[in-house]
C-alpha cells in the first residue's frame, strides 16, 4: 500500500535528491514546493505551491517521471504520479460538484478532501474492529458520531494506551462518513502532520491556505493530540481551528494517550474545550477479545492456524493488540520460511519462546513508581516535586498517586514509603493513599488513570 505520510514523503524526497543528483537550489525551488494531495489506488497526486504554479509544466516534465520511479521503488508497487495546482483541483471539484448535482450522487466518486485518502489505512474500518468489553463504549460512541456527525457529541475524545485501537477507530469513523456522505469534506490527520504542515505554511507564507484547508471542512479527526505538548504555535492554531469548526457544529474527533484532565502540558483553554464533548476510553482487551481479534486477523490474512494456538498466543501476550498482531505475523512468517502451511500449537510455542520467556519482571520500587507517574504527566512534575513539600494540587495529586501505588505494589511499610518519598510521615502516606482510593470510587477518570499506571508498572 502506498502510504505517503509525512515521514515517508520526506524520505522519498531524500532518495529522489540523492539518486538523481538534484542540487540544493533545485531542491529548494521545486522539490520542497511539492506536497502530497491524495493517493487514490495507485495514483499519487502532488500539488505545487501557489506561488510557483505558473511553472507547473516545467516541473511536470522534469520531475514527474523521477518521482514515479522513486515512489514505485519505495513501496515496491507501481504508481502514477500527477503533479497539479490548487487551481486545477478547484476547477475539478467544481466540475464534480455540478456533476453531483446533475446525477444525484452515486456515479461520482467522493471528492477527495485533501489529506484524507493517503492518510487512511483501508483496513481500519468498523467492520474489522472487534468489539469487546474493553472497547464497546468507545466503539458504540464512535459509530454514533459517524452516523450523525456534529450532532451527537462534539468533540469526541478517545483515549487509551498504545496499540489498543484508537487509530483504527478514528479511521473507521472517517471511512464510514466518506461512504455515507460522499459530499462531506473530511480530514484525518495526525497531530505531527498538522504541526509540520503548519510550520511549512508559516515558512512559505501560505497560512491562509492552511487555515482554509482545516476550517472549511465538515469533519476533523486528529490523532495523538498529546504530541501537541510544547508546540506553542500548533496549540494556538489548533485552538482557533477547533473553535471555528465547533462554532459551526462540525464534528471534531480527537485521540490521546490519556484523559483530558491529565493533559497537564496543554493550555487549559484547550483542555477545557476537550472536556465539553464526549470522552470515552479504550482499555486493554480481555482474554476472549484477544482470541477474537487473533481469529479475525488470521482470517483476513489467510493464515491457517489451530484454534488452540490462538488461545496460546492470547494467553501469553496480553499488553496490547499491536503486539498480539505482531506475534501472529512472526509466527506466520516463520511458518512460511519453513514451507509449512498449517500452524499448530507446537510451532507457535517454539516461535513465541523468545518473545514470552525472557521478560524478567522489573522490581517495583518507589523510585520506579515515581518515574512512571511523572512520565505519565509528561514531566510537568519532577521527582523532586514528588519528594518535596509543595502542596499545590498539580503536585499533590501525582504525589498522592505515588503514595497509593507504593502502598499497593512495593510491599514496603508506610514508614519506608514515606522515607523514600522524601522523608514524609507514615500518616501522610496513609492519608494520601486513602484519598486516592476513595476518590477512585466516585471518579472514573481517576480510576482509568490508575489503571493505565498499573499497566505501566506491570506488577
Ligand atoms: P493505537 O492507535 O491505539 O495505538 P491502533 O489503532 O494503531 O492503536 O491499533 C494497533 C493495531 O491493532 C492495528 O493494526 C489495529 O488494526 C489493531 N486493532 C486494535 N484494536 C482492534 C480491534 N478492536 N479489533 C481489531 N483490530 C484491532
Ligand atoms: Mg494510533
Amino acid at each position: 500500500m502506498i502510504n505517503l505520510n509525512q515521514e515517508n514523503w520526506d524520505r522519498i524526497r531524500g532518495i529522489l535528491v540523492d539518486e538523481y543528483g538534484i542540487s540544493k537550489a533545485a531542491r529548494d525551488a521545486w522539490i520542497n514546493k511539492l506536497s502530497v494531495y491524495s493517493v487514490e489506488g495507485s495514483t499519487v497526486t502532488l500539488i505545487i505551491d501557489d506561488n510557483i504554479s505558473q511553472l507547473i509544466s516545467y516541473v511536470r516534465t522534469k520531475y514527474e517521471q523521477p518521482l514515479k520511479v522513486t515512489i514505485s521503488e519505495f513501496f515496491d508497487e507501481d504508481c502514477n504520479v500527477v503533479i497539479t495546482t490548487n487551481e486545477e483541483i478547484r476547477a475539478d471539484e467544481e466540475k464534480k460538484k455540478s456533476a453531483l448535482h446533475n446525477n444525484k450522487k452515486e456515479s461520482v466518486p467522493s471528492a477527495a478532501a485533501p489529506n484524507i485518502n493517503y492518510m487512511l489505512n483501508p483496513k481500519y474500518k468498523f467492520e474489522t474492529f472487534i468489539v469487546g468489553k474493553n472497547n464497546e463504549l468507545a466503539y458504540a460512541t464512535a459509530l454514533a458520531v459517524a452516523s450523525d456527525p456534529g450532532e451527537y457529541g462534539n468533540p469526541l475524545f478517545i483515549y487509551g494506551g498504545v496499540g489498543l485501537g484508537k487509530t483504527h477507530l478514528m479511521q473507521s469513523i472517517a471511512h464510514y462518513i466518506m461512504t455515507e456522505r460522499p459530499d462531506y469534506k473530511i480530514i484525518y490527520t495526525t497531530t505531527e502532520t498538522f504541526s509540520s504542515e503548519l510550520i511549512t505554511a508559516i515558512k512559505n507564507r501560505t497560512q491562509e491556505a492552511f487555515k482554509k484547508k482545516y476550517r472549511d471542512i465538515d469533519v476533523l479527526l486528529i490523532d495523538d493530540i498529546q504530541f501537541i505538548a510544547g508546540k506553542d504555535s500548533t496549540m494556538e492554531e489548533f485552538f482557533h481551528t477547533f473553535n471555528a469548526l465547533y462554532d459551526r457544529k462540525k464534528q471534531i474527533v480527537i485521540s490521546a494517550d490519556k484523559p483530558p484532565r491529565d493533559m497537564v502540558d496543554l493550555e487549559d483553554r484547550l483542555v477545557s474545550r476537550f472536556k465539553v464533548g464526549l470522552t470515552v476510553d479504550i482499555q486493554p482487551p480481555d482474554y476472549d477479545t484477544r482470541v477474537a481479534i487473533l481469529a479475525k486477523r488470521a482470517e483476513l490474512e489467510n493464515i491457517d492456524i489451530d484454534e488452540a494456538a490462538l488461545h496460546y498466543i492470547a494467553e501469553h501476550i496480553v499488553s496490547n493488540i499491536r503486539e498480539l498482531e505482531g506475534a501472529l505475523n512472526t509466527i506466520s512468517n516463520y511458518a512460511r520460511l519453513r514451507h509449512t502451511d498449517h500452524i499448530d500449537t507446537d510451532l507457535t510455542m517454539e516461535v513465541l519462546k523468545d518473545i514470552i520467556e525472557p521478560e524478567q519482571k522489573k522490581s517495583i520500587t518507589p523510585d520506579s513508581i515515581i518515574e512512571t507517574v511523572i512520565d505519565h504527566f509528561n514531566y510537568k512534575v519532577t521527582a523532586s516535586d514528588i519528594k518535596g513539600k509543595n502542596r499545590s494540587r498539580d503536585i499533590a495529586y501525582p504525589r498522592q498517586i505515588c503514595m497509593y501505588l507504593c502502598e499497593k505494589y512495593t510491599g514496603l511499610s508506610l514508614a519506608a514509603i514515606g522515607k523514600a518519598l522524601g522523608g514524609k510521615d507514615h500518616t501522610t502516606v496513609l492519608h494520601g493513599a486513602r484519598k486516592i482510593k476513595e476518590d477512585m470510587d466516585t471518579d472514573p477518570d481517576l480510576r482509568n488513570t490508575i489503571n493505565i499506571l498499573v499497566k505501566k508498572i506491570n506488577p
